[in-house]
């Protein structure tokens, strides 16, 4: 039987070697497991495989999750990755260690307000709305060093990078293009704010090429805990 251990340590090569490709380093790309819609015991199997950052894409979900595992396992890092409606801010500020959607600097003063004062600030990325559709979130591209600096000056918040969705495509040019156009904000970010570390993007079917273009965080969902089952 192939486990959630083989399938972590495969996704680890495929980062590995998409690394090599480009004369990158493996330790310069974070793993984030993304295990929405996936019981604790699996993420439990994965922490004991070495795994300790973990992504969460529904609120209620993620903090249920939280709350049942943090007392065993309080080294765990969780982010958020899902899209937040404004009146549920207060559970990601007080429970998680990062958030990756923020695209709206109302969102932003909300979680900076709401963090708790015992915690560290909140790891926030930017989320860029890359394709510039309208039915995509993320904030668009010109507007990210105005919602950066407003980040950067609330308390609770640390900026950290930007985050993005490219367009779900086979269309491999057009996944290259939207991943270098993203890149290219991330360089502009990061000659405003020299701190930032965090380029959010990559996914299970995609993290050769998010590499390829700077990645340094790949969210990897069902390549480690397999396909979703949405019908429950
Ligand atoms: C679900 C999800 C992922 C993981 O997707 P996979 O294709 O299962 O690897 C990554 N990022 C976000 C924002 C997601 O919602």
């Amino acid at each position: 039987m192939i486990t959630i251990a083989d399938r972590l340590a495969a996704a680890q090569h495929r980062i590995a070697l998409a690394a090599q490709k480009c004369a990158r380093q493996t330790k310069d790309i974070q793993l984030l497991a993304v295990s929405k819609t996936k019981p604790s015991s699996q993420i439990i199997e994965a922490y004991h495989a070495g795994q300790r950052a973990f992504g969460e894409n529904y609120v209620q979900e993620g903090q249920q999750k939280i709350l049942e595992l943090k007392p065993d396992f309080p080294d765990i890092e969780w982010h958020f990755i899902g899209p937040l409606q404004s009146n549920k801010s207060r559970i990601v500020a007080e429970h998680f260690d990062w958030m990756h959607t923020v695209s709206r600097d109302k969102i932003a003063k909300r979680l900076s307000e709401q963090r708790p004062a015992q915690l560290p600030p909140l790891n926030v990325c930017i989320q860029i709305n890359i394709s510039q559709e309208d039915s995509k979130s993320g904030t668009d591209p010109r507007h990210m060093l105005a919602l950066a600096a407003e980040i950067d000056a609330l308390p609770g918040l640390t900026l950290r990078g930007l985050m993005a969705i490219p367009t779900d495509t086979d269309d491999v040019e057009q996944q290259n293009r939207e991943f270098a156009a993203l890149k290219d904000c991330f360089n502009e970010l990061r000659q405003a704010f020299p701190e930032v570390d965090t380029l959010s993007m990559g996914m299970s079917g995609d993290l050769e090429q998010a590499i390829a273009h700077g990645s340094t965080m790949v969210r990897i969902g069902s390549a480690i805990f397999g396909a979703r089952d949405y019908s429950a």
